[in-house]
């Protein structure tokens, strides 16, 4: 085999034979600390039938562990150089399939069906290029594949932004969104030190449990997340106020009285609704012709 990838010297070692040269704008940090790829792995909870997708592998140092401890592993990487370097990494993994693309791009469901048909259960794991967690991780959601967990190494500031409460300064329409989905966990913070290159950000380890049903039950998802965006277009301002932005200043009565009447404090911020509380503006507001 090739050894374990993720440590300094074997990082350094194949990025000096294949003579690699890191690309800023892909976002490649490689993770070079064996704890906490196994606290990734371990946090995905795989087994012998499970399938784990991994988006971007780099040299491979995730995507071993993951071959290890799954039944199958799809890694997606966009990045041609890379491509060889894993199949030389990975020969001994025959349970690994390498696909070359973006994962902006793939069709994800033709993928599943290809790669993880009779799987117990599939989740992603990853180490995120983190100029494009938001996307990834949001299609990945919008398209309902059958996901179990999330597992993913992000922006700390992200993660946290992900797990937020109603009431804090981080909770926005990225926490509803991921939350309407999954339920998430912080599962550690995770040092610059542990990459190579080191980010000039901190980074955590999040797990998202995508639930069996969303978090909350609306008529129409889409004007569900667009009451959602429309209460948190301008932070500073009232929910009555981002609320008549979005459905016209003439209708500004109409709208004082469908408060009232499900019992939502207009001078409240965006920030402070729940869940359930953004599930009964959206339903009420639809049924007004909103
Ligand atoms: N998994 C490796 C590790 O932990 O050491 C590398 C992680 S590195 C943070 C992110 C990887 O994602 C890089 O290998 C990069 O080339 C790849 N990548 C960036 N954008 C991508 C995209 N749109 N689709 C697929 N892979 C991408």
């Amino acid at each position: 085999g090739a050894g374990e990838v993720g440590t300094p010297k074997r990082t350094k070692e194949i990025i000096g034979k294949y003579g690699f040269s890191f690309k800023k704008s892909l976002g490649q940090n490689f993770l070079i600390d064996g704890n906490i790829l196994s606290r990734i792995v371990d946090a995905a909870e795989l087994g012998g039938g499970t399938g784990a997708l991994e988006i971007g592998p780099g040299i491979g140092a995730l995507t071993q562990r993951l071959a290890e401890k799954a039944g199958k592993v799809a890694a997606i990487e966009i990045d041609q150089r890379l491509i060889p370097i894993l199949g030389d990494i990975l020969a001994d993994k025959p349970n690994v399939t390498i696909v070359h693309g973006d994962v902006l791009k793939i069709d994800l469901k033709e993928l599943f069906r290809e790669q993880f048909t009779g799987c117990e259960g599939v989740s992603v794991v990853a180490n995120l290029p983190y100029y494009v967690t938001t996307p990834i991780l949001m299609k990945l959601l919008e398209e309902k594949l059958p996901l179990r967990h999330i597992v993913v190494m992000i922006q700390k500031e992200v993660a946290e932004r992900m797990a937020a409460k109603p009431g804090g300064k981080e909770y926005g329409s990225l926490s509803v969104a991921v939350q309407y989905y999954c339920e998430p966990k912080l599962v550690c913070t995770v040092p610059h030190t542990v990459f190579i290159p080191q980010p000039n950000v901190d980074s955590a380890v999040i797990k998202l449990s995508v639930r069996d049903k969303p978090a909350v039950d609306v008529p129409d998802e889409e004007h569900f997340f667009r009451v959602v965006q429309a209460s948190f277009a301008q932070r500073r301002k009232t929910l009555m106020n981002n609320l008549t932005a979005f459905v016209g200043k003439e209708r500004r009565e109409e709208l004082t009285a469908l408060l009232a009447r499900i019992g939502i404090d207009p001078g409240r911020r965006g920030e402070t609704l729940s869940l359930d509380e953004f599930a009964l503006l959206s339903t009420s507001m639809l049924e007004a012709g909103w």
